[in-house]
């Protein structure tokens, strides 16, 4: 029966070749079961009719039943449209197309009755329906349908213009149910629906379009939920367990005395217990046998640098070289700078290797990588040419490592024949659900602690009528010996505007208020990477008191003693990205300020994520509302994780149902790994089809 859904749409009654095109291009429907599966976002109640005067607020859907009248062109040329009057026997509302003019100029006659409905918006100061869906209103067959809740499809102005809104589609819908009788057969395991008490397949499939009432949509989105998710689980879950069956790895079995003498005698503070924790569980992976493919989660500043540092150790002490890479020269400068000081005075050799280093330098580097005497090698994505080999690569540390793409980093695996640990760390942290779906075929370390003493940065928003509080401020915190960060946001389309606007700024700053006693860095992304790292070193030395920056900034730059960050337009950052931005101070003892300008004029989004940087420094909690703010396809890692797709589940609001789908998951791949007993036949089946329809997943790492 299978091949009945697998039916191309075209097939459908209603849909010709024209159709199913647009379906393809807009919604990726090719199949009877790609519509199927095609839900309602949500519900209105369409047996009700409204009357003009009830229209006073632009947050519901509205269907009306009246005359259509005054239909005029407006504007000029350019910005052309099309405003009418729409008349019931309580009053008149505007109606308002900005496209298909002359479909619409001749589509409407005066005088006969429509039925329209859609959402209304304010425009020029008035309720108004721009594009709403109109059908001429038969009474009789408005009676019949006599339904209460109707599924509201998202729809697109294609896939409109070709009768396909909303009602559209719902009516294909309608079609291709009255041809499933008898062939919406159950996906899931009885022993599955009876224990979690869910719906049967077929009914969760006509509820969901169809409901017959308002609880049985909640039953059947849970069903489809569900199951969605759970498919989801199997397949990472699947891929992590044949990942860990299958890669051998090197066994580290000693912790010996590198990683011994420099615990005992330089570690320059006490470990958290967070770090110590992290530690055992990435030592534990290092000698079971296999592969560790770890993801090392922490917020900004809890010290991922220093367990990194101390596994490299782990790695040296059974005889292995170890390499971090990092996404930018000034990181793995930094790196370098920081893990030779931890270091001094003990007997390892550290090289870095970035874009810029000499060609006799790099001709020492890649021979004592051959010939075994570097232990550690820090770098950018230098460090996975092909010219660069090792003698015995153990361990590998990627360091912010959504700047890198997949097959960056398994570039780096083959560099040694039996591949080594991997330990991949995040700039930022992910929420807890976004992290069992996307990474699941990671094992995962959380850092959930600071380093004590730190106080959290108190974060203010400000706007540019406080600009000369700001710089008395600065001055300030100057005289106290601090150092500064001011931040202009990367405009994306030209790095030329990006650079003015830094410059702008810069300039106007200093207009009105002269601080010629005052040192200044200047970074951007326009500058050579020696001229870059010059300015970055003359702050870090302290050198500078002030450093004026666009985004380079961003990641990882480690200045304790900068206790200032000044954010202008902080309302075009988002979320993650202002949170790493602040997560620049903070860094030493001293109280920080995090400052974040703004213009007068802001969106709700942008209002919303400048409240939360002022009332939390909690990276999880921050990382929760960019992924209700955004949803899950700006987050990094999402693209590749297939979680996109999700049809009906979302990541951000059915966090329960992914807990349980993933401890069901679990399970079930324990007592059945290969799923081959007769009660799992259903999700291998399942499983068995979404591989053929999709290309295999990929490693993350
Ligand atoms: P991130 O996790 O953001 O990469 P870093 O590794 O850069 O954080 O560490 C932030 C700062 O905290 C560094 O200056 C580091 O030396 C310091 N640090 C790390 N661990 C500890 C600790 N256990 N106690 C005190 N300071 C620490
Ligand atoms: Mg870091």
């Amino acid at each position: 029966m299978q091949s009945f859904l697998e039916s191309n749409i075209t097939y459908l009654k209603g849909v010709g070749p024209k159709k199913a095109e647009i379906l393809k291009k807009e919604l990726g429907i090719v199949i009877f079961d790609d519509l199927l599966n095609y839900f309602p976002f949500r519900y209105v109640d369409k047996s009700r009719i409204y009357k003009v005067t009830d229209v006073v607020s632009d947050n519901t859907y509205f269907q009306l039943v009246g005359k259509i009248s005054s239909l005029e062109k407006v504007g000029d040329k350019r910005t052309r449209y099309i405003t009418a009057t729409f008349t019931d026997d309580s009053g008149s509302i505007g109606l308002i197309w900005f496209r298909g003019l002359q479909w619409v100029l001749n589509r409407f006659v005066p005088g006969r009755k429509y039925i329209i409905f859609g959402k209304p918006s304010v425009f020029k100061n008035q309720f108004n329906f721009v594009h709403p869906e109109i059908e001429d209103y038969d009474v009789e067959s408005f009676k019949l349908s006599g339904q209460r809740l109707e599924g509201i499809y998202s729809s697109t102005e294609k896939l409109k213009n070709s009768g396909l809104g909303a009602r559209g589609i719902s009516k294909l819908i309608k079609e291709l149910l009255s041809q499933c009788t008898n062939r919406l057969y159950e996906t899931l395991p009885e022993y599955i629906l009876s224990k979690y008490k869910l719906l049967d397949r077929e009914q969760s499939l006509i509820n969901i379009h169809f409901p017959s009432n308002s609880t049985i949509i909640t039953k059947a989105s849970e069903r489809l939920k569900f199951e969605e998710l759970l498919l989801i689980q199997l397949q990472i879950l699947g891929q992590k367990n044949s990942l860990n069956r299958k890669i051998i790895g090197q066994t580290f079995e000693v912790v010996g005395s590198t990683f011994n003498d420099f615990y005992e005698k330089h570690l320059p503070f006490t470990l958290t217990d967070a770090q110590k924790r992290v530690i055992k569980e990435i030592r534990a992976d290092m000698r079971n046998g296999y592969q560790m493919n770890r993801l090392l989660q922490g917020d900004v500043g809890s010290g991922k640098t220093l367990v990194a540092l101390m596994c490299m150790l782990l790695a040296m002490d059974n005889g292995f070289q170890s390499c971090i890479m990092a996404p930018t020269e000034i990181l793995a400068t930094q790196h370098f700078n920081s893990i030779t000081s931890m270091l001094q005075g003990m007997d390892i050799r550290v090289e870095l290797l970035t874009g810029s280093t000499k060609k006799k330098k790099r001709t020492v580097i890649h021979e004592s990588l051959i010939d075994g005497s570097l232990h550690l090698l820090i770098g950018t994505h230098a460090v996975i040419e092909d010219t660069v080999k090792f003698n015995n690569l153990g361990f590998v540390v990627i360091d912010e490592q959504h700047r890198f793409g997949v097959a960056q980093r398994a570039k780096l695996w083959r560099k040694n024949k039996v591949p080594p640990h991997v330990l991949v760390m995040t700039a930022t942290p992910i929420p807890r659900t976004l992290a069992m779906t996307v990474y699941g075929n990671l094992d995962i370390s959380v850092i959930d602690e600071l380093p004590p003493g730190r106080k959290p940065v108190s974060t203010s928003h400000l706007f540019e009528k406080s600009r000369l509080r700001v710089l008395g401020f600065m001055r300030e915190q100057i005289k106290l010996g601090r150092q500064i960060y001011v931040v202009y946001p990367l405009i994306r389309e030209s790095e030329k505007v990006d650079l003015k606007n830094l410059m702008d700024g810069y300039a106007n700053m200093l207009h009105d208020f002269p601080m010629p006693e005052y040192q200044v860095s200047v970074l951007h992304g326009r500058m050579k990477p020696e001229d870059k790292d010059f300015e970055m070193q003359r702050f870090v030395e302290g050198k500078t008191d002030i450093m004026v920056s666009t985004t380079v900034i961003e990641v990882g730059v480690d200045v304790p003693n900068a206790s200032v960050m000044i954010i202008e337009n902080s309302e075009r950052f988002g979320l993650s990205q202002l949170h790493q931005l602040r997560g620049r101070v903070g860094r030493g003892a001293d109280q920080s300020y995090c400052i974040l300008m703004s213009g007068y004029k802001l969106s709700n989004e942008g209002r919303k994520r400048l409240e939360i940087m002022v009332d939390t420094t909690d990276g999880f909690k921050i990382a929760e509302a960019d992924l209700q703010l955004r949803g899950p396809g700006d987050l990094q890692g999402t693209q590749q994780s297939g979680v996109l797709d999700l049809k009906i589940a979302s990541l951000v609001h059915d966090t329960d149902l992914i807990t349980k789908t993933r401890n069901l998951g679990e399970e079930i791949l324990q007592n059945d790994p290969a799923l081959s007993s007769p009660q799992n036949m259903l999700l291998k089946k399942q499983l068995e089809q979404i591989k053929k329809g999709k290309q295999n997943w990929g490693r993350i790492s």
